[in-house]
């Protein structure tokens, strides 16, 4: 993630809630606010991106066409259980 740096004084700024430098008190843009919004909402989006993905990653297992995990599994479940 990219650092930002206070307009005034190039002070890399790490809490953007406060809305102020924490090195010379100036208050930051309003595009530094935005965008730590901005990642939260792009960080949920992306949890559920993830969720969604995996869901279908589950629901289709069977149906891989012989992926590497799918082999992976197919070794699992043959070799222990081999009689
Ligand atoms: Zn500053």
């Amino acid at each position: 993630m990219e650092e930002l740096h206070c307009p005034e004084c190039d002070a890399v700024i790490y809490t953007r809630r406060a809305g102020v430098c924490e090195s010379c008190g100036k208050a930051l843009p309003e595009s530094f606010l935005f965008d730590e919004h901005q990642t939260e909402i792009l960080n949920t989006e992306l949890d559920h991106a993830k969720a969604a993905l995996q869901k279908v990653a589950d629901e289709s297992d069977e149906n891989l066409p012989g992926g590497f995990s799918t082999e992976m599994e197919v070794i699992d479940r043959t070799g222990p259980t081999e009689p």
